[in-house]
């Protein structure tokens, strides 16, 4: 078996797994009664129902080196248009699954992609082992169709912030076979509806910090490993015209606790070689930034075409400020597909593993446009929306008999328009600006800092200074190639000279 159907995947993920929700304590991910956990499978199964579908087989599937289907996520990006067809993958996803679809394959892959290269990088300088240990788990995640969650653990912050607590895995002890771990992650999505958890360094090390230094592979299901799911919506009450979206969409993000969890060595990918750490966060960063753009410009999709539609069911169009608001969003919405797209079209190739990896001053622009604008675009969409936004009656009462004759004129809008489609896309308003999402917008793949320093990081300093110099008059020996060689614009004075 190595593409599962969407039953075999729903069924393995019925293995003794540890989930708190709600007060309760859950053991089958399929049979219980929170509608937020089920709703979640719902979308994540989907996708394997997708990649059943003879439209999607090809785009989705692929062979692996004994010819038989697997998942194509699992192979490393090695050009531009493989880190293409990732994103058309979750695009397409996205768009089936009105913005958040089953993420199986995705963070926790980009996580393996990455500590793959790393492995590589480790063993060429420390004459390590460790990338036979990644490749033999790739096979097996392959081979298994596994889906992968991923959790950055961090060494503390210590003095510098006094009481952030922060959250993290530590090796409490070790044994011929392996380590064990305990912790806790504060924030994994989708980790419910996974199988395996990796966890890889949150961000640089200093030798001192060394302990930290680990990456590894947890089963979900492992002893020890429990899921605190996030205060959840959709609750059962919620019905589609109240919550076209939430009704039926769910993340799964959970605080995960690790209670002395044994890992055995061949699970193990870093253990203190605190040198790689920084390259190890950085590399994930990039690759999940592109996934995570990809499926954040479909949201965009919708969050820009509900404006769209409010402004045409209320009659708004004509006015210019109106216009001015929408133009702003497609703008917003265009920029940050614009910069996802070159982000994978202008890839880096990694000389010592022949990995693609997105452009990381392009996927991190790409997050920061998305994240760093969020506010100001649910800003227009609410103003374009009215007030309704915030005031529009349960659909239980829209839909009672006694009342629904008398309001649907009102609630209807422009000639041709129903009251329930304005209703409709009023409450799909209401569920796209909700607040939990603009927290998950800034802080999703690491807040707006994160960004803006692989930014710093990435700039092209030299191009820039060397413009500077020129426009300035300020001889350079050496300058940026875009600036060596160029004719000296002290010729053109003398043009008008010669004639
Ligand atoms: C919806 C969602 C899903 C997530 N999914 C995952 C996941 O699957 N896996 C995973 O590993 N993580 C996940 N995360 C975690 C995410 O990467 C973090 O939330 C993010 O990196 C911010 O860290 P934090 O939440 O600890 O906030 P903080 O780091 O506490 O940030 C709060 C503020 O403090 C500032 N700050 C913090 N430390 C410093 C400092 N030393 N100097 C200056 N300023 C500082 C920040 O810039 C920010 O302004 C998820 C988060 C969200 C919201």
């Amino acid at each position: 078996m190595a593409v599962k159907t969407a039953a075999e995947y729903i069924n393995s993920l019925r293995d003794g797994r540890i989930i708190h929700a709600g007060g309760e304590k859950i053991t089958d991910i399929a049979n219980n009664n929170h509608a937020a956990l089920k709703a979640g499978l719902r979308m994540a199964a989907f996708e394997y129902v997708v990649a059943a579908d003879p439209r999607y087989r090809d785009l989705m599937v692929e062979k692996d080196e004994n010819g038989e289907p697997c998942h194509f996520a699992y192979n490393p990006p090695r050009t531009a248009t493989d880190l293409l067809r990732r994103r058309e993958i979750i695009q397409k996803l996205a768009r089936i699954c009105c913005g958040l679809p089953g993420a199986a394959h995705f963070t926790g892959v980009d996580a393996l992609h990455a500590i793959s290269a790393v492995s590589r990088m480790v063993d060429k300088e420390r004459s390590t082992r460790y990338a036979l240990r990644v490749d033999a788990f790739m096979r097996e995640c392959r081979h298994r169709d596994l889906g992968l969650a991923c959790g950055m653990s961090g060494a503390g912050r210590g003095q510098s912030t006094p009481g952030h607590k922060d959250f993290g895995i530590n090796v409490t002890s070790r044994s011929a076979k392996g380590v064990t771990i305990s912790g806790v992650l504060a924030h994994m999505t989708f980790v419910p509806y996974c199988h395996e958890i990796i966890i890889l360094p949150a961000h640089g090390l200093r030798e001192e910090e060394a302990q930290h230094a680990i990456a590894l592979a947890v089963p979900v299901n492992a002893p020890g490993v429990s899921l605190i799911l996030s205060h959840s919506l959709p609750d059962a009450a919620m019905n589609s015209l109240d919550h076209p979206l939430l009704s039926r969409i769910y993340s799964g993000d959970s605080m995960v606790i690790f209670d002395n969890v044994f890992v055995p060595h061949e699970r193990v990918f870093l253990d203190g070689e605190y040198e790689f750490a920084g390259r190890c966060a950085r590399l994930f960063a990039s690759i999940h930034r592109l996934s995570s753009d990809s499926r954040k410009t479909v949201e965009l999709e919708s969050l820009v075409g509900s404006a769209f539609l409010i402004a045409e069911y209320n009659s708004l169009e004509r006015f210019s400020h109106i216009q001015e608001k929408l133009a702003q969003l497609v703008y917003y919405a265009e920029v940050t597909e614009t910069l996802s797209h070159a982000a994978a079209l202008d890839c880096i190739i990694d000389n010592d593993t022949g990995y693609a990896f997105p452009n990381p001053l392009l996927s991190n622009l790409a997050k920061f446009t998305f994240a760093d604008y969020w506010h100001q675009a649910i800003k227009n969409v609410q103003d374009i929306a009215g007030g309704l936004t915030a005031t529009l009656p349960e659909g239980k009462d829209l839909e009672n008999p006694a009342v629904r004759p008398i309001i649907s004129p009102y609630l209807s809008g422009r000639e041709g328009t129903t009251a329930e489609d304005r209703v409709r896309i009023i409450n799909l308003v209401r569920d796209l600006t909700m607040p939990e999402t603009g927290a998950a917008t800034i802080h999703g793949e690491g807040s707006l800092i994160m960004q803006k320093m692989a930014i710093l990081h990435e700039a092209d300093r030299k191009r820039y200074m060397s413009a500077a110099r020129r426009a300035a008059g300020i001889s350079e020996i050496d300058p940026h190639h875009a600036y060596s060689s160029l004719p000296d614009l002290s010729q053109a004075d003398r043009l008008l000279e010669d004639i």
